[in-house]
């Protein structure tokens, strides 16, 4: 299921304020990262990348990157005025293709299961259960299917790395640890906008916000050390399942539609762009040329997924998302793992879990061989969802050594 971009700016200041080996930024991003990228790439490509994948809409970048004949001036922060200085490659070709060592062997392939799982689900909202079924998890049947596809990605050669290996979180914090910072945040907020609410209300405020902080933002930032400064892959491949908003939580009713789509890092909105570390992280990604990369694993496995799973491809409706290239079900969405990780990254959101045919398969279990699901004999939800990965990343891996 989708982690909803609320991190925003509140959120990056509070990562400075973690503790101990959390923290990951100081004051502000290091601009002079970039520097080794001068000259390196064209106009063309660079306003190509931002306009069709980064950041679709001009009146979202216009305050924080102009674009000039032979250079892209970048603010490095929102609180001076003080530009990043990038020169383009004046030399009109398209420049160097990005090109990467397409077999499996020497490849390093990072699978990062969604969420945690177990004990934190609930509280993660990824958790749901309809009478006396048993509840779907969704950071659980995630770490089976990386672990499924774990086996099949090593016995062709791949070295395959689990960002978790159990229903357990890879921070050391725990909410516990963020009351400081949610209640000088809602402070902060109260003196804002100047609510006014009851004792209890504040009380469940501070209590949700203290467990964001310590699930979302310190989780993900510390698989982001464990990804970038540890394993150091080739890619990253998040898995998720997708799920629908429910009529009425109250009542919760399974809905008709299942689907799956697949993201690319993209689509930076007007404020998130005015974030110093994001409007950072952006450029950072696109001068690395990993969108080429994630696009076409994306396109592969998006590919792979219709094939085997006969599913439809989801459509975007709002703006939150840009469709990259022609295939369906491949978007660009600017979310904190697939912007944190500093690699390509592809973002798996096959499924709708409280979809009539989803919810069955997942009630169904982790079996072996072929069963019955509505009508149609299937292999175990894991099983299908692993090897439909599997087969998108044999087209492109498996050329020379299979
Ligand atoms: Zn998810």
């Amino acid at each position: 299921m989708l982690m909803r971009v609320v991190v925003g700016v509140l959120a990056l200041h509070f990562v400075s304020l973690l503790k101990g080996e959390e923290k990951l930024f100081t004051e502000a991003p290091d601009w002079s990262v970039l520097d080794p990228f001068q000259k390196k790439i064209t106009k063309s490509k660079f306003c190509k990348l931002l306009n069709e994948v980064y950041c679709p809409r001009k009146s979202w970048y216009s305050s924080w990157i102009e674009i000039l004949n032979d250079r892209a001036r970048i603010r490095k922060t929102g609180k001076l005025d003080s530009w990043y200085d990038l020169v383009f490659d004046n030399k009109e070709n398209e420049g160097s293709k990005f090109d990467f060592n397409k077999t499996f062997l020497n490849t390093r392939i990072a699978l990062d299961p969604g969420h945690i799982g177990g004990k934190y689900s609930l509280m993660e909202g990824r958790h749901f259960s309809i009478g006396e079924d048993p509840p779907v998890r969704e950071g659980e049947i995630c770490l089976m299917v990386a672990k499924n596809l774990e086996e099949k990605l090593k016995a062709v050669g791949a070295e395959v790395f689990l960002v978790r290996k159990i229903n357990e979180p890879v921070t050391k914090n725990r909410p516990e640890d963020f009351t400081k910072e949610a209640t000088s945040w809602l402070e902060n907020r109260n003196s804002q906008i100047g609510e006014k609410f009851s004792k209890e209300q504040k009380l469940k405020l501070i209590q949700n916000r203290k467990e964001v902080l310590f699930y979302r933002l310190s989780e993900i930032h510390s698989r982001a050390r464990l990804v970038n400064e540890r394993i150091k892959p080739d890619l990253v491949i998040c898995l998720h399942i997708n799920a629908a908003p429910w009529k009425d939580p109250d009542y919760p009713s399974l809905v008709q539609r299942n689907d799956y789509h697949v993201l690319v890092n993209g689509c930076y909105m007007g404020g998130e762009i005015a974030d110093d570390f994001q409007r950072f992280e952006m450029i950072h990604r696109l001068l690395n040329g990993w969108h080429e990369k994630e696009r076409l694993l994306a396109e592969e496995i998006s590919y792979s997924f219709s094939k085997r799973t006969g599913l439809p491809a989801f459509v975007y409706k709002g703006p939150n998302a840009v469709k990259v290239g022609k295939v369906p079900g491949v978007w660009g969405r600017n979310l904190l793992a697939n912007r944190i990780y500093s690699c390509p990254v592809v973002f798996l959101e096959p499924y709708v879990a409280n979809s009539i045919e989803a919810y069955q398969h997942i009630q169904m279990g982790n079996y072996q061989g072929r069963k019955l699901v509505l009508g149609k004999l299937k292999k175990s939800i894991v099983e299908e969802y692993a090897e439909s990965v599997f087969l998108g990343l044999k087209n492109i891996y498996g050329q020379s050594n299979l």
